[in-house]
């Protein structure tokens, strides 16, 4: 039976056809293409975009940086003592991510004992794309606290 329907298909040519039918339902259907960077996709909430810090919140337990499984999290620290409360303190000296070989895998944030968060993923900032890795892709503790805004692409944007 199998061996007669693969003859059938190839004399009537019935694979060609249905590729065609498929090709032939999606020629009038609504077009998708976003028209980038003039129109941009909105990610889903989910989404695990660019880092955000919280350097206020975070308790310097350095777990993010442990849990990271390429090892692409930079955390110094001193203690420090308060003036006021005369208590002693950690002080974060850097906080620094190596994002051109994260995974966006989420251990990090997963990790982090305060609630909310001190870490986390969800700018839904997914235009990250440089020329110089370098420069843009290794970011340090006051760009992931102030990491907020989309790049400016657009001539609109740039004015
Ligand atoms: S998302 Fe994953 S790979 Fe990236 S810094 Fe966090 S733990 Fe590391
Ligand atoms: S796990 Fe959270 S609290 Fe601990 S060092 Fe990382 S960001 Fe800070």
């Amino acid at each position: 039976m199998s061996a007669l329907k693969r003859f059938l298909d190839k004399i009537l040519l019935l694979d060609l056809f249905a590729g065609l039918a498929i090709t032939g339902r999606h020629l009038f259907r609504r077009k998708v293409t976003i028209q980038y960077p003039e129109e941009r996709l909105e990610p889903a909430d989910r989404f695990r975009g660019m880092f955000r810090l919280d350097a206020e919140r975070c308790i310097k337990c350095t777990l993010c940086a442990r849990d990271c499984p390429i090892d692409i999290i930079y955390i110094d620290w001193h203690q420090e003592t308060n003036p006021e409360t005369g208590k002693k303190e950690k002080v974060l000296d850097r906080f620094d991510i190596d994002i051109q070989r994260c995974m966006f895998c989420g251990l990090c944030e997963e990790a982090c004992p305060t609630e909310p968060k001190s870490i986390w993923l969800t700018t839904k900032t997914y235009e990250l794309a440089s020329y110089d890795r370098w420069r843009n892709l290794y970011v340090t503790m006051e760009q992931l606290e102030s990491w907020r805004v989309r790049p400016k692409y657009t001539d609109e944007e740039v004015a």
